[in-house]
């Protein structure tokens, strides 16, 4: 009996291990290319029942061959990072779109394995007003949205595989994703907690893109991966998407004041333009906060670390 995890070197993908090694009996086989994800996530786990393959999504043989063996899989890898889709956005489309189809081609191909599909509040564009529910007309219904290539290859992907179970009977769930941090999330790729934590402990300026009233809602890892895990474990949710995030939204300006305070820096908040961290015509959605009723109705729980443990 084992599990496949697309991505699972990765940040979120590392703690989903720890999760089903430390909760399941099965094995868990890892695929990833290591782009964004590090050996070193996994490198605590020393047991037999972890198998890593250094491989591609987009690789379709090998995608099939390793979904024919799993019994569930959790399809993870994708293209992220404000830095790595604005440098590569047709390349990150790319990966994003193709890996899902293959992982999703695979499922349905291998007796309808169990799949769960990482989405992202991305996919909501900049639109208001908050919260956003699931089955908002912004997300697929929308024109007025603004939305970025990875947002847009999001979307795509929650099509298709809501299409694969319509007409495939495939059990998929797809988890919308908001803002998850925690352990082994680096700054490295626009991570604006842990690029914060770096600034301040380095004494360096905080960097606040826009004017800092933005609001997040910050949901930690192991209760995001936990809700992953029950989601594709619930047959009721197969078909359906969720919002996985947690219902308190933080400013960034209160988010950065919060860093220093904690760490206990001299550091200053700078503001800089979005034009800075992205192209001229592209700002980030004002706020972002996900309605869980949905979530609640179906597992009884929404994800509830606050934000001080969370930075501690
Ligand atoms: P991450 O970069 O740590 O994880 C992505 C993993 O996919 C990495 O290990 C990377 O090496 C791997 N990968 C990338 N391209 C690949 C390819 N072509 N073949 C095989 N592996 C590949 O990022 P994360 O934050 O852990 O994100 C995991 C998933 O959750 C992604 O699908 C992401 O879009 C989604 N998501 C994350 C957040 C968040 O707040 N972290 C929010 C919304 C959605």
């Amino acid at each position: 009996m084992s599990i496949l995890v697309t991505g699972g070197a990765g940040f979120i993908g590392s703690h989903l291990v720890d999760h089903l090694l430390a909760e399941t009996d099965y094995r868990v086989v890892v695929l990833d290319d290591f782009s964004t994800g590090s050996a070193s996530n996994l490198a605590h786990l020393d047991t037999d029942r972890l198998e890593t393959i250094d491989g591609d999504v987009r690789d379709e043989s090998l995608v099939a061959k390793l979904v024919s063996g799993a019994d569930a899989v959790y399809h993870l890898a994708a293209a992220v990072g404000v830095k790595t889709i604005v440098e590569n956005p047709l390349d990150s489309m790319q990966t994003n779109l193709e890996g899902t189809k293959n992982v999703l081609e695979a499922a349905a191909a291998s007796d309808s394995t169990p799949t769960f599909v990482a989405s992202s509040s991305e996919v909501y564009g900049k639109s208001e007003p908050v919260p956003f529910a699931e089955g908002d007309d912004r997300v697929y219904g929308s024109t007025t949205s603004q939305r970025w290539g990875y947002a847009t290859a999001k979307a795509a992907d929650e099509f298709l595989a809501l299409g694969f179970h319509a007409e495939r009977d495939l059990p998929v769930v797809i988890g919308r994703y908001f803002n998850i941090v925690g352990p082994r999330q680096t700054g490295q790729y626009g991570m604006v907690i842990p690029t914060f934590v770096e600034q301040a402990l380095a004494g360096d300026d905080l960097t606040v893109y826009g004017d800092g009233t933005q609001t997040r809602s910050f949901t930690h890892v192991e209760d995001a991966v936990s809700i992953t895990h029950d989601l594709l474990t619930t047959p009721d949710g197969h078909g359906e998407v969720f919002n996985v995030g947690a219902p308190d939204p933080t400013s960034i300006n209160d988010l950065a004041k919060r860093v220093i305070e904690l760490t206990g820096s001299d550091s200053e908040i700078t503001h800089v333009p979005f034009a800075e961290a992205y192209d001229e015509d592209f700002e980030e959605p004002d706020e972002r906060e996900p309605d869980v009723s949905k979530l609640h109705d179906a597992l009884g729980r929404a994800p509830t670390a606050d934000l001080d443990w969370i930075l501690r």
